[in-house]
């Protein structure tokens, strides 16, 4: 008999869902249903700052009102740091994360001066700059010293160590299409991320870290989610084989636009899945605005 197959819609309570949270989460039920497989949701709330009870609250609202059922309880990550902190352990054992102590401003200011000299920093596929690397080096017996006197810091994986680590090509399965058409079989590239953040001050775990721990103790089959996050998929890969975790089949979907074109923000009240509730459309009719971007059910 086949394994049954396994889909989630993971949102981050940190605003209101749009059309395009109501995509992806219609399309990984819909799947799941086709195949009859489960679906679950998964609250992503590790940044504990911007995460709030009542946008939970409002999702689960505009999923009911989608005519969604999910499994539960429901896992919501922030009951799970202690998990991710044994992952990150992990990883510190196998000398692959390193303390790092530059601020998001000392960051900024050092790119600015090495820029200023006419060499261009690298960024990620996101935009933003990679943190550098000078502190993978420190001694341990320094950096312990500066812990103890309770620095700031963050545990950064350490890429080079990280990729080399694996030792040999990571690849993935895409059922969907990435930003350059990409799909079958694609070779991840996490060395365009440089020295991810796996931990902070702030938030015990990273996107990453959790995402990746999740998918595997849920036992995710199928990752479907917007292209947005296809290159993050390369870091998940990496974490996988480094922690010894199963490798799903991965869907990366187009976005929904908004009218002007433009990628849809939580911040865009006007396209939350309640304002259109509050103009009358039904879930059904949610399709046809899909369909204007050429975005389907199945
Ligand atoms: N929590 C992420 C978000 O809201 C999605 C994570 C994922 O699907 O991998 O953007």
């Amino acid at each position: 008999m086949s394994k049954t197959r396994v889909f989630r819609f993971a949102p981050s309570p940190n605003g209101l869902l749009h059309l395009g949270h109501a995509y992806s989460a219609m399309l990984n039920h819909a799947l799941a249903d086709g195949c009859g497989g489960r679906f679950l949701l998964r609250i992503e709330d590790i940044d504990q700052a911007r995460c709030r009870p009542e946008y939970e609250e409002a999702i689960l609202r505009d999923l009911c009102w989608l005519g969604l059922g999910w499994e539960t309880p429901v896992r919501r990550q922030s009951e799970h740091f202690d998990l991710y902190q044994q992952a990150l352990d992990r990883l510190r054992a196998l000398g692959l994360v390193y303390p790092a102590f530059l601020s998001r401003g000392q960051i900024r200011d050092l790119v600015a001066s090495k820029e200023a000299k006419g060499r261009p920093w690298p960024r990620d596929p996101d935009g933003a700059p990679l943190y550098p690397t000078e502190e993978r080096s420190l001694d341990a017996s320094l950096t312990g010293a500066w812990i103890a006197e309770g620095r700031q810091h963050a545990w950064r994986l350490n890429m080079d160590a990280a990729i080399a680590a694996t030792g040999g090509r990571l690849t993935w399965q895409e059922g969907g299409r990435g930003p350059a058409g990409e799909s079958g079989t694609v070779v991840a590239e996490p060395q365009r991320w440089g020295d991810v953040i796996l931990s902070r001050p702030d938030a015990p775990s990273s996107y990453h870290l959790s995402v990746t721990i999740d998918d595997a103790l849920q036992g995710v089959t199928d990752v479907v989610r917007g292209v947005d996050l296809f290159h993050a998929t390369s870091v998940h890969r990496l974490l996988q084989r480094l922690l010894d975790l199963p490798e799903p089949r991965y869907r990366h979907h187009g976005l929904v636009r908004g009218s002007d074109g433009r990628k849809l923000s939580k911040s865009n009240r006007d396209t939350g899945i309640a304002a259109y509730r509050a103009a009358g459309l039904s879930p059904a009719g949610l399709r046809t605005l899909f369909a204007r971007d050429g975005l389907v059910l199945h």
